[in-house]
């Protein structure tokens, strides 16, 4: 029986009729684009942030593209970023002609280590990007003590964390601004792609609103060159209906997690660590194992679904050469990233798949 690393029929079927009926709703009345459910959709999640605004955005990409154009990210600006995390988080950076400062990971979290950040800032460093990695916050009173103590812009890359905390707070309501992805594997997950950047900020808001639309406001009246970046509303529909079972698929997540990490207690696999300060909510289960290559085949041999988030850290990737990163600056993303694996953790993962699953890993890690 193949056990996928991810199965969203599973999850369609259960909640059929919800989102059927309100795809049609959309096609009913017709508007498609930033129709009533986006706008239901921004204040919905911008008020379990605890945050004033929403702006529901084309991808989790674009979100982090839009908050760095509102923050004046430009050609000769610094942004420091973690080494290790999702193309996107470093990309969007280059994308504005600006040069993304990679900083070594936690041993521990994967995340940014904010012992290491205050070394990376220069005279040209404008803003700080934590990645909230496999859905836990980083340690972020240090780094925002840092970032106010060198004025900086704080864009929290909360792709794989909604819903996840940091001493209470939510993701996304930390830093001036946050952004959320809700490409189909994320834990609140579209049906193609999709994001949105929370602020507190007036200012900000504004801005983003401008910059979705073309920087045009009102229409044909362009301000600044903006962007074709909009949450689709049939996208948003979808989105609303999922977001009443986020709380008990993340519950459910949680469960799966804390099965793994009391069956591979004593073995040489190193779990995930969830901090004190975090409420983690496993948009993957992320272990790292010395023989990851042995895994790899035991797990193909049973057609066991993983993947490996991410193989190369941003140091070492050929589109960022000319940054003059070399083997051996960021030790900790270098080994990890040689050793992580990500196992099935979806909601709906039965308690035999994952059995299957946990016997599986065992095998090769005793
Ligand atoms: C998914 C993801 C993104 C990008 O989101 P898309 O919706 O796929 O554009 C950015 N950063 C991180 C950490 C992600 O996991």
């Amino acid at each position: 029986m193949p056990i996928p690393l991810l199965d969203l029929k599973r999850q369609y079927i259960a909640i059929k009729d919800k989102l059927d009926k309100a795809v049609l709703r959309v096609f009913e009345h017709g508007h498609f684009i930033l129709g009533p459910e986006v706008a239901e959709l921004e204040k919905k999640i911008a008020k379990t942030c605890g945050v004033k605004y929403g702006v529901g955005v084309a991808s989790g990409t674009d979100a982090l593209l839009l908050s760095l154009r509102a923050a004046g990210i430009g050609p000769g600006d610094e942004v420091i970023t973690s080494d290790f995390s999702f193309f996107a988080s470093a990309g969007v950076i280059s994308r504005l002609g600006a040069n993304p400062v990679f900083v070594d990971i936690d041993i521990d979290t994967y995340n940014l280590d904010p012992a290491q950040l205050e070394r990376a800032i220069t005279p040209k460093t404008r803003a700080i990007m934590p990645v909230y990695l496999f859905g836990q916050l980083m340690d972020m009173d240090p780094l925002m003590r840092v970032a106010q103590e060198h004025n900086l812009i704080v864009i929290e890359d909360a792709a794989q964390a909604i819903g996840a905390t940091y001493k209470g707070c939510r993701a996304g309501s930390i830093g001036h601004l946050g952004c959320f992805s809700f490409y189909p594997s994320k834990n609140l997950g579209g049906a193609g792609d999709g994001g949105m950047v929370v602020t507190d900020s007036d200012n900000y808001h504004e801005l983003l609103s401008i910059l979705r639309v073309h920087g045009a406001n009102p229409k044909y009246y362009h301000k600044i060159i903006g962007y074709n970046s909009r949450l689709s509303t049939l996208q948003a529909a979808v989105l609303l209906v999922k977001l009443d079972y986020l709380e008990d698929w993340t519950e459910k997540r949680r469960s799966h997690a804390k099965v793994y990490d009391a069956a591979f207690k004593g073995t040489a696999i190193k779990t995930p660590v969830a901090k004190d300060y975090s409420y983690h909510i496993y948009n993957q289960y992320t272990l790292a194992i010395e023989n990851r290559d042995e895994l790899v085949t035991a797990l193909k041999e049973k057609n066991i679904g993983y993947d490996i988030y991410y193989p190369i850290p941003f140091h070492l990737q050929e589109c960022f050469r000319s940054l003059g990163y070399r083997k051996g600056d960021f030790p900790v993303t270098e080994k990890i990233s040689s050793m992580v694996i990500s196992l099935p953790i979806y909601p709906e993962l039965t308690v035999a798949e994952q059995e299957e699953v946990i016997e599986t890993v065992k095998a090769v890690s005793a």
